[in-house]
């Protein structure tokens, strides 16, 4: 049935050929929809393959913390000398080492580049309610079950196999594909796509493809960005009975957390081409990343993480501080963030504050070439057609577009993503490793 459907949308008229990609080539036959064909027929003749592929890669710890990727590295670069596939190693921290892949077709063209990464979330079995082993890659009823199937070691294998396949068929295209499966990613570190980006400008190309957990009904052209800060309240503190002598810490910072909320009402301005594309994407945002995330992707969200004070029951608290997790939409900045910040803070003479962490926002022309090849594939292949979308969450994807590159993000359903059986359907996950390979032959073929 599956190649009924490949087959039926790709060629229409003709039989499915039996040929090898050599005969066609020697013969002067092939034309770019056979080779499509031929890559079509590989991905379903290696079925089991790529299914025993992301079961291992997924038995292949590497929970982050603590951040080790050496042995789901070692899986990869298997995987890649197995198969005669160029690529080197780049560990500026030992036990984060990023693969990177690459082959120049001789041909100007463009440079697409494949990213993915290799760390997950980390796993309690027992006190998430596991029902099968978070690092076993077990199948049961057509899925695949572990800790970071979907987030992302599926994705990342979708660009695997398009490096693999694309290699096979290199004299097919034109310019240039690199891959780079990449460590430090869950805990926005510094060893992975952002060392890589900083130091190997080779990496930049001109368009990124991802394969993070989206949804197949998505394609993600952007991001929110997360702003961290940490506010400490300090008074002098006194007996408890004697709250005459001291303001409380604690309940300075609960006033403080509750005017820090006004910053949810700061309104972003998008370009217009962003505020139509989001405008028709309402319901599929509530769809891909839960009911009500389509009112907050364009507007300023608070969440106090951590919060720390007092010492006993019956002391007025000294001091307290807590952590604030403000994620920025598309059309705001940092400035406009701080700003706000600096006149609520201004009424709380007890308080200081300072910047953890900040990734502003990232957007790219939700019009791009790729998003059209992307979405003609979907289609092709007998999916709905996917609506982009800027989404809640953070990815690597956001270092491309930052630096002006389109970057797309299109990968599987977030099922279970940092909760108990996290799986991708196997259906689904071949879906997107079809939706990888097609759409980054087209756009190195034209
Ligand atoms: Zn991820």
């Amino acid at each position: 049935m599956r190649h009924a459907i490949v087959w039926q949308v790709l060629s229409p008229v003709k039989p499915p050929p039996v040929y090898s990609l050599a005969t066609q080539l020697a013969e002067g036959r092939t034309d770019m929809s056979d080779v499509k064909k031929q890559l079509a027929q590989w991905i379903d003749d290696d079925r089991d393959t790529i299914v025993e592929f992301l079961c291992g890669f997924v038995r292949a710890k590497s929970p982050n913390p603590p951040g080790d990727t050496t042995l789901a590295a070692a899986h990869v670069t298997r995987f890649l000398e197995a198969h005669g596939l160029p690529f080197r190693t780049i560990a500026p921290q030992a036990t984060m080492p990023n693969i990177v892949g690459s082959f120049d077709t001789g041909k100007p063209g463009h440079h697409l580049v494949l990213n993915g990464h290799m760390d997950v979330f980390p796993a309690d079995a027992q006190a998430e309610g596991w029902t099968h082993d978070p690092w076993g890659g077990a199948i049961a009823n057509g899925k695949i079950y572990g800790r970071g199937v979907a987030d992302m070691k599926a994705g990342t294998s979708a660009s695997i196999f398009t490096f693999r396949y694309l290699h096979r068929v290199r004299e097919y295209l034109k310019g240039k594909l690199t891959l780079t499966a990449v460590s430090d990613e869950e805990t926005f570190g510094p060893w992975g796509t952002r060392y890589l980006m900083e130091h190997h400008p080779e990496v930049h190309g001109d368009c990124c493809l991802n394969g993070e957990p989206s949804s197949p009904l998505t394609i993600r052209f952007g991001e929110k960005g997360p702003f961290w800060l940490k506010f400490t309240l300090r008074t002098k503190g006194a007996h408890g009975a004697y709250t005459h002598l001291s303001p409380s810490a604690t309940k300075q910072a609960a006033r403080l957390i509750v005017d820090l909320e006004e910053l949810t009402m700061l309104r972003p301005s998008v370009p217009i081409d962003i505020a139509d594309a989001l405008a028709g994407a309402a319901a599929a945002i509530d769809e891909a990343q839960g009911p009500g995330a389509k009112d907050i992707v364009q507007r300023v969200t608070l969440n106090i993480g951590v919060i720390h004070g007092g010492v006993k029951v019956n002391m007025v608290p000294g001091t307290c501080w807590f952590e604030a997790d403000i994620r920025v939409p598309p059309g705001l900045g940092k400035e406009e963030i701080l700003a706000g910040i600096r006149e609520i803070v201004a009424r709380y003479p007890e308080a200081t504050f300072e910047e953890i962490n900040y990734s502003p926002p990232s957007v790219c022309d939700p019009n791009h070439e790729m998003m059209g090849i992307l979405r003609a594939n979907a289609k092709a292949l007998g999916r709905p057609d996917p609506t982009p979308i800027v989404s809640l969450g953070g990815t690597d994807a956001r270092l491309w577009r930052q630096r002006g590159i389109p970057a797309l993000v299109h990968g599987p359903f977030p099922r279970g993503m940092a909760q108990a059986d996290e799986h991708v359907e196997i259906e689904e996950f071949l879906h997107v490793v079809r939706m990888h390979v097609l759409s980054s032959f087209d756009y190195l073929s034209r």
